[in-house]
Formats: C-alpha cells, structure tokens, sequence
C-alpha cells in the first residue's frame, strides 16, 4: 500500500545532515539507495541530491516503522519521520557520516521496478544501457555533481558578462542555413510545402545583424546543430557561449572572454592569470604540430629534414621528417617501440624512426641509412641526452600547401607525454592563437575554403591579394585553447559590404547564389554597420574539462550517442503518412526496400 504525500513537508536535505543537526526533529525525502536488515535494526541509506544519510530503523523502538521498512527494497521512494542522532562510530566516508536518523513513521511513497544497474557512483553497467536508462544514470551522485558544476558555469558565465555590460538575446531556432559549413539539419514546413528551415548551426549571421542593431555587446547561450561526421567528441546537437561586440579591438574580446574563463575556472578552485598568452598559427604548427596544442609539457618538434635528406631516396620518404625527444624512453622494449609504430601509423605516418641515446653511444635501425655522424648531428640538433629517445616520422600522404609532417608528429608528441606521464594534470594552460590563413585548401574540393567562415576579417594590408593570392591572406580570426582543446574560435568580422561581396566572390559563389544565401545579410550590412567581432566557446567541453570527464556525454542531461541516437527517447525515429503528407512529403525506398517512415505512428 502507498501512501500519499499529503502535506508532509521535507525539512532537510538527506545529504546535507551535519553533528550540528543532532537532536533535531526531521522529515527526509528520496530513495532507497541500500538495505541492510540485521533482525532487530533495518539500515536504509537514503539518498537525495545532495548525497546519502543513514536511517536506522529499530523494531523494539517503532515497530510499525520497522515493520513497513521491511518491505522496502532499491529505489523505492519514502519519506521519513525522526530524529538526528550522533553516530556512536561515524563513518568518515560520507559527508553525514557523524549522524544518523532514528526513524519514527516511514512513508512509502512509490515503489520501484529492480533497476537494470544498481545506482552508484561508478557504475559497470555499458554505455548503451546507461544511455536508455538515463534516469536512473541521472541519479548517480556524479551525474548530479556534473550537471551541478555545469550550472556554476553557466550562472557564472551570465554573471560575468552581464557586469560587463552585455545582454542575453535569443535568436531563431527555425531559420536558414547558416555560414559554419557543416550539413544542416532541416525541418519541412507544413505551410509551405517543399521549403525548409535549418536549425542554425550558429547565431552567427543573427548576431552579426544585433551589431548592425545596435545592440553593441550581445552573448548567448545558445544550442547549435551540425550534421557532421560522426565523432567520438562531438554531438550533433551542442551548446555555445555565442558573443560578439561592437567596435571592438581583438584585446577586448580576448580581455571578456578571460574574464569569464578566469571566475569559470575559480569554481574549481583553479587560479588562472591573465593576459593569456599569444601563440601565431605557423609557430604553433612549427612547434607543436597542432593548432590546438596541449601546452601542459614541452616536447617541442624539431624538424630534422635536412639530416635525413641523404636517404630520402632509400628511406623512401616525402615531405619533411619531424622528431621529437622522449626523455628516459631508452629502455623502452620492443613491444612499446612496435606498439608506437603501429600508433604512428595510424596518425598518418610512413612508419617511425628511433633513435636510442645512451651513455654508451647512439644506436639505431637508421645508422645503416645514415651513417653514425648524422645520428650524432641529430641528436645534437634535437638536444637529446643519455637516456633518451628520438622519434622521427614523416607523413605518409603528401597534402598540397600543407606540411602534414607536423600533424603526424603533433600526435606521436600526444602520445609520447601521455605514456611517459609529461602532462601535469594540475596545469591549466590556455592560448590564443592568432594569425591564421583566411582560406585553406579543400583537398576534396580541390578549391580555396574559408579556413573559418566567410565572414571573417580579413587584415587589411592583404585586401589586395584577396582576388590574386588568396592563399597569401590573413584573417583576423583567433581561437581558444586549453590543454590540448580547442574551446572556440571567433574574429573580427567584415563589416563592409563591398569587401564581403568579394569575400564570396573570392570563395568561388557567384552573385546570385550569395544573394540566394545571404542576400538579406548583404543588404542588411549596406545601412550602416559598425566595426564588430566576437566569439564562441563550447560550453560543454568547458564542462567536461572542469568535471574532469573524458566524454561530453557525462555533462550533457540528455546527450546522444556517436551515432547520433538519442537511446531513452528512442530518436531519430519514423513518422507516420499522415504527418508526412500534411508536409507534403514521401519518402524515397531505401535499398531495402523497406520505406523510412513507413510506420504507422
Ligand atoms: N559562429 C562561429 C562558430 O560557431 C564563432 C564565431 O565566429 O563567433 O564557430
């Protein structure tokens, strides 16, 4: 039999009891998180959001308490009546450990089924069910934590910028494709059969027009959608910090954004200091071989081209040869020095080459390739010590405009601090890179693409170049790294319009189909548009990193899976023919046979 609430009022929180609360008179509300029943005493650990208290229940005492106790089982729902007492022996593993609540009347609220996995802190249960099962995953004490902090951030973030003079704006959920470049997703209008909205991708062209509004500091918190390729940290569907402002100089976008970072991370308790530092693209590259870099150790690249150029030929390499210096890595055995090749591999080398550094000399697999001087000189070059080992790779494929050496070697640097423990994991360690190409080279497009969107700035002493070496241009774009991520990417935009018409121009659209686009954009910036830029971050990979998660699935309520499936909701899912042909649409046979949508709903 359940009882109703009735009119009984929760006093306290289960997981907020302290000794200071001993001797008060409490009602507790939650669930069954454990029973332990020894006879004479029935031990309920209860638990709410905020943690677990410890209710004993004795038959001697109450025994029509300790009678409907019996009964209780995991995740069943009760409310309490007793008094706090002082733990005899407490138990320093849980907040309420010095306490616990002798209970006088039991209200069964609800029962439960037996959940698929018990409710814990870890849980072993597979992602998957996890996923179907997201209530309950959500009641784990780590979820709570972790959608906790994602709050603190966001109320944070809103904070913070609104003492600095910025307002929160929505703008449309339906609208048109916007400029990011990925697949939209679209959405059939009933009304109007056979045309579309996107869901944006981003605020971008919206904000852009609030400027043009006079809005002058606009900030979002905002969902965008991206029907991209399905990876393992992304989400088709992903939440953005959005801002821009008017007027700005670059220095008072990075000084905001600092700003913000900076009270986010002290949630954490981690002290950031600002200005943060400037890294310009090529150099990163150069240095880091990615433009995201992980600045928590060194292990910089060295490019060692010219030492190995006597057995290009042999080695059968193209391109240019990176290495980087493992320091103590030496010793490594056969199998971790073949388990790094088959890494390097898989980041796009033609394979590794190592080169051992110990007090008795150099030795190496290359020595017969280059001759035991030129191992001297690279080891020289690269400033390795006894002790340490040099790993070189070149790039399998060969990327016009682009040195795909470094990229290779970014990675194998990756892993080299990650299995050789070089990354402090108390380092918080941001950058913002500037300096980047305005376009990049598609190679499956085999064209010119705008590196970030096409309406980024262009810095001014390139406007020139921009119909006859496109490749030769800045932008005035910048992007936000922290430890290897990065958490967003913004610019100074173009804000005239003659220059923006080129820009398309520039990106291979004709008149007409700039117009079809963004037509009532270009219009828009012919009345008057202020000089303005802005920015995005990832609001849930800012909440992953200071969760210290490894997924965005463990920061987002309702995540989907890398194949793009929300599995509780059980979506995307068919429709049925009715609500297909109210929106005037069939859909086509798959190869199957079997029509998508053919359901009945
Ligand atoms: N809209 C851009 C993006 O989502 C960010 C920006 O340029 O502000 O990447």
């Amino acid at each position: 039999m359940l009882d109703a609430l009735g009119n009984l009022k929760r006093t306290n929180y289960c997981g907020a009891l302290r000794a200071t609360d001993a001797d008060k008179d409490v009602v507790l509300m939650g669930w069954v998180h454990r029973r332990r029943d020894l006879g004479q005493l029935i031990f309920i650990d209860l638990r709410d959001r905020a943690g677990i208290a410890q209710i004993v229940f004795n038959k001697e005492l109450h025994p029509e308490a300790h009678k409907k106790a019996e009964e209780l089982r995991s995740e069943f729902v009760i409310a309490v009546e007793g008094r706090v007492l002082r733990r005899q022996k407490g138990n320093p593993e849980i907040a309420t450990g010095e306490v616990e609540v002798m209970a006088t009347r039991l209200h069964l609220l609800n029962n439960a089924k037996t959940p698929p996995f018990q409710v814990e802190e870890e849980v072993t249960a597979s992602e998957e069910t996890r996923l179907r099962y997201r209530y309950l995953d959500l009641r784990r004490p780590r979820q709570h934590r972790n959608i906790e902090l994602r709050h603190q951030i966001v109320l944070e973030i809103r904070k913070t910028l609104d003492e600095l003079g910025f307002l929160e704006i929505e703008t449309p959920m339906l609208t048109r494709s916007t400029p990011e470049g990925a697949r939209d997703y679209l959405v059939p209008s009933r009304i109007h059969h056979g045309q579309f909205y996107a869901l944006p991708q981003s605020p971008q062209i919206f904000k852009q027009i609030l400027m043009i509004s006079g809005m002058d500091r606009y900030f979002q918190i905002v969902r965008c959608f991206r029907d991209e390729d399905l990876r393992a940290d992304r989400q088709p569907e992903f939440t953005q910090l959005d801002l821009e402002m008017s007027f700005p100089r670059q220095q008072d976008i990075f000084d905001a954004i600092e700003q913000v970072m900076q009270r986010v991370l002290a949630l954490i308790g981690v002290k950031v200091s600002r200005p943060f530092r400037h890294i310009d693209y090529r150099e990163v590259l150069r240095r880091y071989g990615s433009d995201k870099p992980d600045l928590r150790f060194g292990m910089e690249l060295h490019n060692v081209t010219q030492i190995f150029e006597p057995a290009r030929a042999t080695l059968h390499f193209e391109g240019n040869i990176q290495a980087v210096v493992a320091p103590g890595a030496a010793t490594w055995s056969r199998k971790q020095l073949d388990e790094l090749g088959e890494f390097a591999k898989s980041a796009g080398a033609r394979g590794v080459y190592t080169v051992k550094v110990t007090s008795e000399g150099i030795s190496s697999p290359l020595e017969k390739n280059l001759g035991s001087d030129a191992l001297k000189k690279l080891a020289e070059t690269v400033g390795a010590k006894p002790g340490d080992l040099i790993v070189a790779a070149a790039a399998k494929d060969q990327v016009q405009h682009n040195d795909t050496s470094l990229n290779v070697a970014g990675q194998i640097r990756l892993y080299l601090g990650n299995k050789l423990n070089l990354i402090d994991r108390t380092k918080w360690e941001f950058a913002w890179i500037t300096g980047f190409a305005l376009f990049e080279w598609s190679e499956s497009d085999k064209r010119w693409v705008s590196a970030q969107h096409p309406f980024t700035g262009i810095v001014e002493e390139d406007l020139n170049k921009l119909e006859t070496a496109p490749w030769e241009c800045r932008s005035k774009g910048y992007d936000l790294v922290l430890n290897g991520y990065e958490l967003g990417s913004g610019s100074i935009r173009i804000h005239r319009q003659d220059i923006q018409a080129r820009m398309f121009k520039a990106l291979g659209l004709t008149d007409e189909q700039a117009r079809q686009r963004f037509g009532f954009f270009l219009d828009a910036l012919t009345y008057g548009t202020p000089p303005h830029g802005g920015i995005a971050l990832g609001v849930d990979r800012i909440a992953m990193l200071l969760a210290g998660e490894k997924s965005l699935r463990e920061v987002i309520a309702f995540p989907k899976t890398t194949a793009a499936q929300d599995l509780m909701a059980d979506a995307p899912a068919p429709v049925g023919a009715d609500q297909l042909d109210e929106l005037g649409i069939s859909i086509k046979k798959s190869e199957k046979g079997k029509a998508v949508g053919d359901d009945k709903a």
